[in-house]
């Protein structure tokens, strides 16, 4: 049968059993997230698209290329989340929340990236925003509560880069510096970088053809102020008090322009080029970009598919605990009602719904995989007791309806 209808390349069925890998990974983020005081939120999928270009920044590979972006019926420019931090502090500004506030979301975000291992156009972030802490605790606490639910997942090795790029008046004099030293090496820049020399000359060091053949470039660290050195320190200090191994990354640059100071990733083996899990770092120019008052802000996403892909997880979906088999019309009715019964008591239940032969339907109990399957007949009918088998050691029971339901 040739498929008249496919799903869009660079999206995903997630399908029953990876549905419940997910969430298992959600119960287990949001128990640790409400021991660090978060808050849940779910912002609209999609949002007027100025708000991303304004926040996320002209000159990033989201807004030049990866966004869904549509006119609407009434010629509103729309554009599907590329991220979840712009929506969430939108939604903080509007429903005037009070800083600090620390909010997290589990939600889909949607990029018009080249498909590829771990790289989809719809793809799942777990993130929090902390929003209304300027202090360098705030960066050390977002950086340990990641690798924290890193380590819930089930991560064992792990290695977390970290770089500042300090203020913007900061980045300003690196910048300057930086394209200096790129124009001078243009010819030897690949295409992307070429573009990016003027816009976001920090992306070319991170770029993966153009940044290891620029060895001697000038290092942001020599550019920060003695107030962003100190920050970063004081970073580092909590880090190294906590035990938490680091690398320090002068070339990590984030994607976002919105950045300030503290930047971080972490990254695992087995992912090959998209081998970064979770990624974020400090915003303290974005509420106000947004019309807010400034406001610092620390926030981190991570990508629900690269874990699930890095640690090859895997999960049973859900079965019935009871599947019914009958014998009969009377038999069937029969069925029918106890079924009602034991999903009332909270009992997963369930039996053929299109009525066939009994092999027919001991074969469907044991695609379905219940625990236990109930055989109704004539001679169950006429004791009033049900067969209830255990499916794993075979053994067999004769219960009345009362008992079966006390079993649960
Ligand atoms: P990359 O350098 O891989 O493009 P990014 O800097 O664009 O990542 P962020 O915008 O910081 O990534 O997103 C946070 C996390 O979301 C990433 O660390 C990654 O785990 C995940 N992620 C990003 N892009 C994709 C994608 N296209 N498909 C699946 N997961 C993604
Ligand atoms: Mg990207």
């Amino acid at each position: 049968m040739a498929l008249k209808y496919k799903k869009i390349k660079g999206t995903r069925d997630i399908l029953p059993a990876e549905s419940e890998v997910r969430e298992q990974l959600w119960q287990k983020a949001r128990k640790i997230l409400m021991r660090y005081g978060y808050g849940f939120i779910t912002t609209p999928t999609f949002e007027a698209t100025e708000l991303f270009v304004r926040s996320v920044g002209e000159a990033t590979d989201i807004v030049e290329k990866e966004m869904y972006t549509f006119t609407d019926r009434g010629g509103r420019s729309l554009t599907l989340r590329p991220e979840g931090t712009a929506g969430v502090v939108r939604a903080y500004l509007e429903n005037h929340m009070i800083p600090p506030v620390k909010l997290a979301y589990y939600e889909n975000v949607f990029r018009a990236e080249r498909p590829q291992k771990g790289r989809l156009r719809e793809f799942w972030q777990i993130g929090v925003e902390f929003i209304g802490a300027g202090d360098p605790l705030a960066d050390a606490e977002t950086i340990e509560l990641g690798l924290t639910l890193l380590k819930e997942f089930g991560f064992k090795e792990l290695k977390l880069e970290l770089n500042s790029i300090g203020t913007v008046e900061d980045r300003q004099r690196y910048r300057n510096v930086l394209i200096e030293y790129l124009e001078k090496r243009k010819d030897e820049l690949c295409g992307d970088c070429q573009r990016r020399l003027y816009r976001n000359p920090l992306r070319v060091l991170d770029c993966k053809i153009d940044g290891p053949k620029l060895k001697d470039a000038p290092n942001i660290m020599d550019y920060l102020s003695e107030y962003s050195r100190r920050h970063f320190d004081t970073v580092l200090e909590y880090l190294e008090l906590w035990g938490i191994d680091y690398e320090i990354n002068n070339r990590l640059v984030r994607g976002l322009d919105y950045y300030t100071h503290t930047v971080f990733e972490f990254k695992t083996a087995g992912l090959g080029a998209q081998n970064t899990v979770l990624a974020g770092g400090r915003y303290d120019g974005l509420v106000e970009e947004l019309g807010g008052p400034p406001t610092p802000a620390v926030g981190f996403a991570l990508g629900v598919e690269r874990v699930i892909l890095a640690l090859n997880l895997d999960a049973q979906p859900p079965k019935p605990e009871y599947f019914v088999v009958t014998h009969g019309d009377e038999a069937r009715k029969f069925a029918v009602e106890l079924i009602r019964q034991l999903r009332a008591e909270g009992i997963s239940a369930d039996m053929s719904h299109n009525p066939k032969s009994m092999k027919a339907q001991m074969k469907l109990a044991n695609r379905i995989g219940s625990r236990y399957t109930i055989i109704i007949g004539e001679d169950e009918l006429s004791s009033q007791k049900v067969k209830v088998r255990d499916m794993e050691s075979g053994e067999e029971k004769l219960l009345s309806v009362g008992e079966l339901l006390k079993l649960g």
